[in-house]
């Protein structure tokens, strides 16, 4: 496995590949089965795989946990170089940031509504930053979690309205056997609160479970989803289309049913679709 902390060097680096399939996954690093599991289908499904780590500073608001961002790098480079990752990029910020620079914005609608809405400006980050590192990769593939739908709808419009030249591939959420979605900052909680974090996939398998049965009216299901988190700190519970747009039936095969809640003092996201 190589690793590349300059830009300039990875860019030089791939020009001799590029007559390979590239495929890509961008990462924030302390990397879980979640991680490992895009990080496996990309290896599979291409020529040369890379992987960045990079905690990208612009899609942090003030006040969030940016400084505290769990980091395990030698732990990831393990887990990288024997998964058969060809590439890691593991740039510091200025090797991908620019003074004054041109930046992205994310759309006025999509881009601020759920995690936008309680993140403002959040998705102009998350979009500077994974235009980079598509450019600087130059992959053909580049792999991302359902975990975080919203992100993942937002990087395919801006795919396409961009006319970027990427494949973007979807990839299932991975939980633990509790049903807890495997994610980075589940390394901040205690055990008493990861007990109390499994109300959230408690509450979505609930909710899958109301849909299953025959149940369409959105606000029984939000109803019923409310009382399983009445412990906890949400954020929102929302329930929309596969596109993100607010309804109030459930159409089955059409569904997304979001929960964003805190525990303790740790943020967690979570989602099905149904
Ligand atoms: P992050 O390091 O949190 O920025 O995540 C990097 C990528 O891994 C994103 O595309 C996430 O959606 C994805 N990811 C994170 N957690 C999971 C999970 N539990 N299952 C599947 N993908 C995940």
């Amino acid at each position: 496995m190589q690793i590349f902390t300059k830009t300039d060097n990875l860019i030089k680096y791939l020009d001799d590949f590029s007559n390979k399939t590239k495929g890509f996954v961008p990462t924030m690093g302390a990397l879980h089965g979640g991680h490992l599991s895009l990080i496996q289908k990309c290896v599979k499904e291409n020529d040369i795989s890379i992987v960045s780590i990079f905690v990208n500073p612009t899609q942090f608001l003030e006040g969030e946990d940016f400084d505290k961002y769990p980091k395990k790098i030698d732990a990831d480079k393990k887990i990288c170089s024997l998964a058969g990752v060809d590439i890691l990029f593991l740039p510091s910020a200025d090797e991908i940031y620019f003074e004054d620079e041109i930046s992205i914005l994310a759309p006025k609608i999509k881009g601020y509504i759920l995690e936008g809405h309680k993140r403002p400006g959040h998705f102009n980050g998350v979009l500077q930053v994974v235009l980079k590192l598509l450019n600087i990769t130059r992959a053909d593939n580049a792999y991302f979690g359902k975990k975080d739908a919203q992100q993942l709808y937002l990087v395919k419009k801006m795919a396409k309205e961009l006319f970027l030249r990427i494949n973007i591939i979807e990839c299932n959420i991975i939980r633990e056997d509790s049903g807890l979605a495997l994610s980075s900052r589940n390394s901040y909680l205690g055990q008493k609160e990861k007990k109390d974090a499994l109300l959230i996939s408690e509450a979505l398998k609930k909710a899958t479970q109301m849909v299953a049965k025959g149940e369409k009216d959105v606000s029984n299901i939000k109803r019923e989803i409310s009382k399983i988190l009445n412990t906890l700190k949400v954020e929102y519970i929302e329930i929309t289309d596969r596109d993100f747009n607010k309804i109030d039936t459930i159409e089955q095969g059409n569904t997304r049913i979001l929960i964003a809640a805190y525990v303790g003092l740790t943020r967690l996201i979570d989602n099905v679709e149904v």
